[in-house]
């Protein structure tokens, strides 16, 4: 059979423990027989960022920037536990947080929709994308415990010297206080990114704050997000998709009623609780991925869930594990269409699409994990192992290329 072949490069940012051991996987039977594709390889195992002082990880954003797209694997953040098990020296930063901070990003997280699995509310039907604002308001704040009467105020101190400041609250009793901040590049950013998903994805794309009642904290985030939405009318008008705003509470009400396919941009709290919500709404974890984007349109694609590292230790010792790898898939689908997009080559696209087509043909056919079976609205006689899934993919996706 003749591979198809891919025009750029593809980053490549490997990981830790049973997603490594999938990762592997999926690249030797679903990717590597079919696509004729240069990977630029980055080892971001916990073992290799620890001997490179984790510059690898400062490599991979680069390569990242420099060629547009990647597609990671999850990746161990030590905690004190792991500066043990892997005899670190440091307790080095999470990758995730040092890439989205290099491409200034922001993270998207959407569901893989199937009809074996309906979701709990009964009007989605398409995929609901959730966008959240990594930066600032109550994740930064100031607190304070008030220990009895006396005057709250907010003060600001320009850098000349000239100052502003406004009551909190006159306290009679005991009490509490909070500052927050957020600044007008990061929103911006923000705003852009999400632009730059909703344009390429072609999705409608909502926006919600409280600015009938923060007039103007949350109002400041309404205007910054209405100047990017009209500085690319062109471009939503083009994609045949809109931006609309509204009351946070009207969005969350309106989400809960709608068919889906829309994109779901969150301030920073809002999207915290917001995308538990939807995770659990839409199913089961190895069904959620997750794309990180720059203002500038850079895409890092990944599995929304971590390294699975209870079923790694069962693989260690040699028993059969039954570890999801859908959305390990959908990272490297994700990818590869997108890599297809931006060359200009549509069979590349056409076969991260086929690629995606088997994986849910396996799964609403009755071939999946565990994970999946136990929620799945069909009966499933015995899940399949990590290895007997992705293999079923396998010969699904040599039968439909050939
Ligand atoms: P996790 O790896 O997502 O796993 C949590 C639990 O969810 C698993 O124990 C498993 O439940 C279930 N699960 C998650 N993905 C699954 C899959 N593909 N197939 C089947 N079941 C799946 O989260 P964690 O245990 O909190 O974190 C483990 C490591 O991952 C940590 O070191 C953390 O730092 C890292 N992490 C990395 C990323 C990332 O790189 N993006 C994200 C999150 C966490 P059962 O055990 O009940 O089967
Ligand atoms: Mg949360």
């Amino acid at each position: 059979m003749v591979k198809i072949s891919v025009r750029t490069p593809l980053v490549e940012l490997d990981g830790d423990e049973m997603t490594r051991v999938i990762w592997q996987m999926i690249k030797e039977k679903l990717i590597l027989p079919h696509l004729d594709v240069q990977l630029e390889y980055y080892d971001l195992g916990m073992a290799n960022r620890d001997a490179t002082d984790d510059f690898v990880t400062v490599q991979s954003a680069e390569a990242i920037k420099r060629h547009g797209v990647g597609v990671k694997c999850a990746t161990i953040t030590p905690n004190a536990d792991r500066v043990v098990e892997y005899k670190l020296k440091k307790q080095w930063d999470s990758p995730n947080g040092t890439i989205r901070a290099m491409l200034d990003g922001t993270v998207f997280r959407k569901p893989i929709v199937v009809s074996v699995v309906p979701p709990m509310v009964r009007s989605w039907k398409k995929p609901i994308t959730i966008a959240r604002h990594a930066y600032g308001d109550i994740y930064k704040n100031s607190e304070l415990a008030v220990p009895g009467p006396g005057r709250a105020e907010i003060v600001f101190t320009g850098a000349d010297g000239a100052e502003q400041r406004k009551t909190i609250a006159e306290f009679t009793g005991a009490g509490v206080i909070q500052g927050v901040h957020n600044t007008d590049p990061s929103i911006r950013s923000f705003a852009r990114a999400c632009l730059a998903y909703a344009i390429s994805e072609k999705t409608e794309i909502w926006f919600g704050a409280k600015d009938t009642i923060s007039k103007t904290y949350h109002a400041r985030f309404r205007d910054i997000f209405a100047e990017e939405a009209a500085a690319r009318t062109e471009d939503l008008k083009r994609a045949g998709v809109s931006y609309f705003y509204s009351l946070i509470d009207d969005v969350v009400a309106r989400v809960m009623r709608h068919e889906g396919g829309i994109l779901w941009a969150c301030m920073n709290y809002d999207g915290d609780v917001m995308s538990d919500m939807l995770a659990s709404g839409f199913g089961s974890l190895g069904l959620m991925t997750s794309v990180l984007v720059s203002p500038d349109g850079k895409f890092e694609y990944e599995a929304a869930h971590g390294t699975v590292q209870r079923h790694y230790y069962k693989h260690l010792k040699g028993e059969t594990t039954s570890t999801n790898s859908v959305a390990s898939i959908f990272a490297w689908t994700g990818a590869i269409a997108k890599r297809g997009e931006l060359d200009g080559t549509p069979d590349v696209v056409r076969f991260a699409n086929m690629l995606e087509e088997a994986t849910l043909e396996c799964v609403e056919g009755g071939i999946m994990t565990g994970d999946i079976a136990r929620i799945a609205s069909i009966d499933v006689r015995e899940p399949a192992t990590t290895e007997g899934f992705i293999d079923a993919v396998a010969t699904k996706l040599t039968a439909k290329l050939s």
